[in-house]
């Protein structure tokens, strides 16, 4: 990207983000829902420093918290230290090696990306004992597409239980990629699929999991829809920042 594309997307935020917000409005009026159910975590993947910083000064002028999503450790760990003095929240949101696990904790609030109790446990053993536990959620592949992870949505109650029971780590909800379709109809029944999951894992009384409300479902071209199926969570890249 040449600097006067950046300055082109920096220009362009406030007024994007402006319409992101417009659009998370109407969908939670729409669902009858509050606006403030709904997190904007700003997918900053593949945007350079400057178009990221520019961005989380813009969220800063309009009303509700917006946290910061990175699906890469390297994009991450060249990102967050230089963000530091705006402070926002990252959540990590892709495939978590275990060799990269010590490089990406200090930054991040919440692993969205858990889909193996290995890793659950790999993650437990790097946080610090009297330390807040850290917030995660388990990935769901609810469209079964061999190419996205996740756990099965026949194994996810169980993984999800397992995990909340982990010292150390505090599940927050569940979290899925939606299916790459054109018939809503088929993007809504996976969302459907990670809200009952959610429900049962809340309903299981399980030890830990009175904390899983959370979804995290819904990007740029389909948050209306996964508002309107429940999310809590909306992870938004191009919609803000402009095609990677
Ligand atoms: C990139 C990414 C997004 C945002 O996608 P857009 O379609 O650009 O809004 C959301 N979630 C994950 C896991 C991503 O990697």
């Amino acid at each position: 990207m040449t600097d006067e594309q950046h300055d082109e997307r920096i220009a362009a935020l406030d007024s994007r983000l402006a319409e992101v917000r417009e659009r998370v409005r109407r969908a939670c009026a729409a669902a009858g829902r509050p606006e403030r159910d709904v997190t904007l975590l700003l997918a900053s993947k593949a945007q350079p420093l400057p178009v990221v910083r520019a961005a989380v000064e813009a969220a800063a002028r309009t009303p509700g918290p917006v946290l910061l999503g990175e699906n890469r450790v390297q994009e991450l760990v060249a990102k967050a230290p230089a963000l530091l003095d705006l402070g926002p929240a990252w959540h990590f949101i892709g495939p978590l090696q275990s060799n990269k696990i010590n490089a990406a904790l200090p930054w991040v609030s919440c692993v969205e990306s858990l889909a193996s109790l290995e890793l659950a446990h790999r993650l437990a053993a790097r946080v610090p004992d009297r330390s807040a536990p850290l917030d995660v959620m388990v990935q769901v592949n609810v469209s079964g597409e061999p190419t996205k992870s996740g756990v099965a949505p026949d194994d996810a109650l169980a993984l999800a239980r397992d995990v909340a029971a982990i010292d150390g780590l505090r599940l927050v909800g569940l979290m899925t990629v939606g299916a790459r379709s054109d018939d809503e109809a088929v993007v809504a029944s996976g969302y459907d699929r990670l809200r009952s999951l959610r429900d049962e894992v809340l309903a299981s009384g399980a030890p830990g999991t009175a904390s899983a409300v959370g979804l995290s479902m819904g990007m740029s071209g389909d948050l209306e829809l996964a508002i309107a199926h429940g999310a809590t969570v909306v992870r938004i890249g191009s919609a803000v920042f402009g095609g990677r």
